[in-house]
């Protein structure tokens, strides 16, 4: 028989994976003495039992009546006692955090009966009368999906008719008056009356909160964070303590650290008389945490004293959830707190300093997708008019057009508008167009609202309560002072780090952090700020652990300039395709239509100094770095006009009786000679080489010509030739040759002591290539892999098609969680990289193996990379920081 009850004292902070979060941290914080109501967790191995099997294991049942019988034992009180009852909350919490995409249902046991005995006990029939509406609204909502806004609107109603400004101001016969028609929703829209029995209760809501684990909402958030959709969640059952019990009882949120800064301080919000989630919703103005201090001073004291406690196990920033039951602390729930990129870093150093951590730990501790958030633009100063004002709860400049619902921005950000999703306050079911949107901007609610939460945990810009506008989802308007300021469709900027509206599009400009990796602000400059100095610490450890080498993908000089200032040790991949067009496409059109060897090579001739300037510009900027040059890849074709453009032009012409010119037929001709069905599968790569005469020997002529020219002038080129597309180690070897006279007819031409160090080597993007490596990498002297090419070959997709075609569904069904262009598919091309690897080496040690594909600068990629042995990643230069940073985490 399984055991799938823990008690909280069993369990530690270790066992995420069994116990979910929320219950390993809660049974951490029981062990460590601080004060958390009993109770017990279910075990994810329970939620994946009921997923499989459509029902609960059979041993559940009396695990669950053990379990609670020993909660009863400690508190002294039985669950459905009609004098003094027991009563639990029943949590989600699953192994990674989901803020707030879950369900929770508290005051479970309550009924018509123990109500009394409730009231009585505590002697607050106001208090009793609260705790039941407050069941009857969650269990309605959540156990039996009614629809929220039932409750609400009743609730509303009695309000409106007792003339209460909120819930505080409703006296105990208004609350027995909205339990009275709460049971009444639930009777008629249920079809059957809220079940008396506690038990039953129980049950219907552990159920309820496994199957939340696949409402639509946390489908889309696991989709969006690349979370398993088998890992399941947990369920908590703790017993209740009171928030609202009476005017020295209260309910908040805290952390330890400001998540935005890093600083220490006091952090968070509260409510006095008050339960649970109504902080978080944002129903009630919630009160700065300070001010506790002198509401309820010891409960306040306690509460720091924890915090430190926290501070000093974790060694890092946590969050927390606590409640006070007249004047005691309670701890509902903590966690290593969700924050933002720049708090990040900032934390990571700050500990360091503090010496709670080491330096590799603290390399642990941010990431490369953090490191991304902090290059994003922000906006360029100067003088402007604010519009409104609200929090900055998750930083970054995000321009948009406002609209009102997150549907409509979900369909508006499919036909390619930027939106900013603009609510009173957002709820769970706003994700999917919080994802879409560039930003989400709300008037009400805290920097611990739903809107914030959410916004922080995904890294999307938000600002929170900016209570001075006055959405109007209905006339989709937004007013301020009753006059209109935006409607749906206007342009609004927000910039989440000071909360800041305004009307219009605000220019961008490079963040500080971009400044500092392009090399534009050092960070010993007085003007940079402690972010940038712990950015440049964390940089510098990151590259003093790190193995692998990090290179760029650059095509230009220019490029190359800014690809070293970043941080890049040389060019995994310089494409000479880039070098073909503008204003060369004549002379390559010239290459293309050559009737005869003399007009070939006449045209070959043409494009050859301008290929060698090229080249020679690229040396230079690189110094003595590695620069990898790939000969000419892509099919022909795309050189020259549209097949269906061109023949459409000719017909039209002829149609209005012009004369076609000889040039045009010839044109047409070619293109229909040189058409494909398939031109990735085509005619391209070494195969041009092979088809075309003196095509690359034009371009290794022209690359040996720049690196002796860059020579002469006292540089120190390193130059890597790559070809492109080789399957068989034959076609390698014909290149070679020809590369070989090439190089022979350049060095005797240049005289004495004209030396080159030109290496030559290959892709390897198909999978024969990948499996014939050993026999290659005798003819190679480096590969390169090219995972977008090996990709698509290996899986059989066609880049261009699928990510706009049937990988929507096949997310959507789970068949692949990540676009596999995205992030490598370590299974399978990743178990031809390990064969290539291997057979490679194994008969050229001497082998240099390298990635120049996208996934150069993916983060989980780079983790591959380094953990196959690989000696370099080559990626866009904006992403070289963030691949220096990964390959030093890879190491750790
Ligand atoms: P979430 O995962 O959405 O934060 P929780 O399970 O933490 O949901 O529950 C939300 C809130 O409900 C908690 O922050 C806490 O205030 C309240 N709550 C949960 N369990 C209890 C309990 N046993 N006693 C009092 N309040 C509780
Ligand atoms: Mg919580
Ligand atoms: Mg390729």
């Amino acid at each position: 028989m399984s055991t799938f009850v823990h008690p909280f004292r069993e369990g530690s902070k270790d066992q995420k994976d069994l116990l979910g979060g929320k219950g390993a941290n809660l049974a951490e914080m029981t062990r460590l003495g601080l004060p958390v109501p009993p109770g017990f967790t279910i075990t994810t191995d329970a939620c994946r039992y009921v997923m499989h099997h459509g029902q609960n294991p059979p041993e559940l049942a009396d695990q669950v009546t053990a379990a609670l019988e020993d909660v009863a034992q400690q508190i002294g009180r039985r669950f459905g006692d009609r004098e003094d009852p027991l009563l639990v909350s029943v949590r989600s919490g699953a192994a990674i955090s989901m803020p707030g995409m879950m369900e929770t249902v508290l005051n479970v046991g309550l009924n018509d009966e123990t109500v009394q005995g409730l009231a009585a006990q505590s002697g607050s029939e106001r208090f009793a009368q609260d705790s039941y509406r407050r069941l009857l609204q969650m269990y309605g909502a959540t156990v039996l999906g009614i629809e929220a806004s039932t409750f609400e609107e009743s609730l509303e109603a009695v309000r409106e008719e007792r003339g209460a400004a909120d819930d505080a101001g409703l006296d105990a016969g208004a609350l027995e008056e909205i339990v009275g028609r709460y049971k009444q929703i639930i009777e008629r829209e249920n079809g059957s009356p809220f079940p008396q029995d506690p038990r039953e209760q129980l049950r219907g809501s552990i159920s309820a909160v496994f199957e939340s684990w696949n409402a639509p909402r946390a489908v889309i958030y696991r989709n969006a964070e690349h979370i398993d959709h088998e890992l399941g969640t947990a369920v908590n059952v703790v017993a209740m303590v009171f928030g609202n019990l009476d005017e020295r009882s209260a309910t908040g949120v805290a952390f330890t650290r400001d998540p935005s800064t890093g600083e220490h301080g006091i952090y968070g919000d509260f409510l006095v008389g008050a339960q649970g989630e109504d902080v978080v919703a944002g129903i009630r103005n919630t009160r700065s945490l300070e001010e506790l201090g002198e509401v309820l001073p010891d409960a306040y004291q306690e509460l720091l004293r924890t915090m430190d406690v926290l501070e000093e196990h974790y060694r890092d920033l946590c969050d927390i959830e606590f409640t006070i039951e007249s004047g005691k602390l309670w701890m509902l729930q903590t966690r290593v707190g969700k924050r933002t990129a720049a708090a990040a870093f900032l934390i990571a150093t700050t500990l360091v300093d503090e010496g709670a951590i080491d330096e590799r730990e603290a390399l642990t501790r941010v990431s490369g997708a953090q490191l991304t958030r902090l290059m994003f633009p922000r906006f360029a100063s100067g003088e402007r008019e604010v519009l409104a004002r609200g929090m900055g709860a998750s930083p970054g400049a995000a321009v948009g057009e406002v609209v009102f619902d997150s549907e409509t921005v979900i369909a508006r950000a499919q036909e390619g508008h930027e939106c900013l999703l603009v609510r009173r306050e957002t709820n769970p079911d706003d994700l999917g167009g919080m994802l879409a949107a560039e930003g989400v901007l709300t008037s009400r609610g805290g920097k611990t609202s739903h809107a914030a939460v959410v916004a922080r945990g995904l890294g999307k810009t938000c600002v929170c309560g900016a209570e001075s506008l006055d959405v109007d989802p209905k006339a989709r308007e937004i007013r301020m002072n009753g006059e209109v300021v935006a409607r749906e469709g206007d342009v609004l900027s927000i910039d989440g780090a000071t909360g800041e509206v305004f009307a219009g599009r605000i220019p961008v400009e490079p963040s500080e952090v971009a400044q500092y990796l392009e090399g534009d602000l050092a960070a010993d400059d007085p003007r940079a700020s402690a972010l940038v100095r712990s950015v440049d610490r964390l940089m510098g450890v990151a590259d003093e652990v790190r193995r692998m080498q990090v290179r760029a993908n650059a095509d230009t000089a220019a490029d190359a300039q800014r690809a070293r200032q970043m941080g890049a040790q040389g060019i995994g991949l310089a494409r000479t395709e880039h070098i073909f067009l503008g204003e060369r496409r004549a002379q390559v059109e010239k290459l293309i239509l050559a009737g005869d060897p003399a007009e070939r090579e006449e045209a070959l001739a043409e494009l050859l100094p301008a290929q060698r300037a090229d080249f020679a510009g690229l040396l230079r900027a690189m110094g003595d770095l590695p620069v990898t040059i790939r000969l000419l890849d892509p099919p022909l074709h795309e050189f020259l006009p549209d097949l269906t453009d061109l023949s459409v032009r000719i017909a039209r012409a002829e149609e209005a009786g012009r004369r076609i010119e000889p040039h045009e037929r010839k044109v047409l001709a070619a293109v229909e000679r040189l058409h494909e069905q398939n031109p990735m599968l085509g005619l391209r790569g070494v195969r041009l080489g092979l088809t075309i005469p003196g095509l690359f020997g034009m371009q290794v002529r022209a690359i040996l010509e720049a690196e002796l020219e860059v020579r002469a002038d006292g540089g120190d080129p390193h130059v890597e030739i790559m070809i492109p597309l080789v399957g068989s180690v034959r076609e390698l070897r014909a290149i070679r040759h020809e590369i070989d006279d090439v190089t022979e007819e350049v060095t005797a031409g240049a005289g004495d002591g004209a030396e080159l160090t030109t290496r030559i080597g290959t892709m390897i993007e198909l999978p024969r290539a990948a499996l014939r490596a050993g026999e290659i990498a005798e003819a190679a002297e480096f590969f390169s892999f090219g995972t977008n090419d090996l990709t698509q070959t290996t899986w059989g997709f066609s880049r261009d098609d699928v990510e706009a075609g049937f990988f929507f569904t096949y997310k959507e069904r789970g068949i692949l969680s990540d676009s596999p262009f995205e992030s490598l598919d370590q299974y399978g091309v990743g178990e031809l990289l390990r064969i290539a690897a291997e057979r490679g080496r194994a008969t050229n040690p001497d082998l240099t193996l390298g990635v120049c594909g996208e996934h150069g600068g993916d983060p989980a990629s780079i983790h591959f990379f380094h953990s196959l042995g690989l000696d370099y990643v080559s990626c866009s230069p904006f992403r070289v920081p963030v691949a220096r940073l990964e390959c030093g985490r890879a190491t750790l």
